[in-house]
């Protein structure tokens, strides 16, 4: 059983530091996070968005099945390695990393649900420990699973064999929740090395990295957040898009993101592991990189 006030103070921590914020220094570990000058605040006058009207939208998220919803939902993609994730002008593949936390993943699974489209969970295996059945949720609604260490370690910092050995507790524990094997990993706060990436690579691993940082660990309404990610896509056009679910402004912005993906005529890309039967033959998932290192 994990101690009730470790579990807190992680809570804590990353409450306060979103998973791509850079990593806490040695000496002023876990304090706050990390915000980027003239990074506080939205773009005024970049983003022209209509957002959704509330009552509408609470009107359809209502109906069962949410049909309405369909038009969103893109092809689903098999992969045994990051090279194999390839995606088409104006796809993208959702993820949610830091929970599962009760009441927000659940939020984020039902309105992923009403809009009918999978994502991909980066779980911390301490919560998964900790909420064993929010966890099986997730994989109940038939969406992907990753692992993302089991308590959110910086592993740029740590001993190669120590990394491991924490990103296979991580991966064990999200396992004892789902009954899923895992198959991703994101690296905690994007930070990695590249004898880790191989490492984790060789062991069969796809490592997932992020092209589009909404930054919901910011304090910004669900409007900015959607607008900043939408305006993101614009330039961009595809990718990998990194929200968390442990906040509640990440549930409250989803609705508004995904009513204008759709409208925008994006797809989202259902991801789904495939177990290779050769895993030390995979290519090494360092190779593609996206735009994560600035982060
Ligand atoms: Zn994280």
């Amino acid at each position: 059983m994990v101690p009730r006030l470790a579990l807190l103070c992680m809570l804590f921590c990353l409450a306060m530091a979103g998973c791509t914020s850079k990593p806490p220094s040695a000496s002023g570990a876990a304090q706050t996070a990390y915000v980027p000058a003239g990074d506080q605040h939205a773009r005024p006058g970049r983003d022209k968005v209509v957002v959704a009207d509330n009552q509408a939208f609470a009107r359809f998220g209502r109906a069962p099945g949410g049909k309405e919803f369909g038009s969103l939902a893109g092809r689903t993609l098999e992969v045994s390695s990051l090279s194999e994730i390839r995606l088409a002008d104006k796809e993208v593949i959702l993820t949610f990393d830091d929970g599962p936390m009760p009441g927000k993943t659940d939020r984020v699974l039902e309105i992923l649900d009403q809009f009918g489209v999978k994502a991909t969970f980066f779980m911390v295996g301490q919560m998964a420990n900790s909420y064993p059945a929010v966890a099986a949720r997730v994989v109940n609604h038939g969406h992907s699973v990753g692992g993302h260490t089991y308590n959110h370690a910086n592993l740029a910092s740590t001993d190669t064999n120590r990394a491991l050995a924490d990103i296979a507790t991580g991966n064990a524990a999200v396992t004892r929740a789902t009954g899923a094997p895992i198959g991703f990993f994101r690296f905690p706060y994007l930070a990695d090395t590249v004898a880790l990436r191989n490492s984790v690579a060789a062991r069969g691993m796809v490592i997932l990295d992020v092209d589009i940082d909404t930054k919901d660990y910011f304090k910004l309404s669900p409007q900015t957040i959607a607008a900043r990610t939408m305006a993101q896509l614009r330039d961009r056009r595809k990718g990998v898009i990194l929200m968390h679910d442990i906040h509640h402004r990440t549930a409250a912005m989803l609705p508004l993101l995904l009513s204008q993906l759709r409208s925008g005529g994006y797809k989202v890309v259902a991801l789904q592991y495939r177990r290779s039967r050769m895993p030390e033959a995979m290519v090494s998932a360092g190779t593609v990189r996206g735009n994560s290192r600035q982060m």
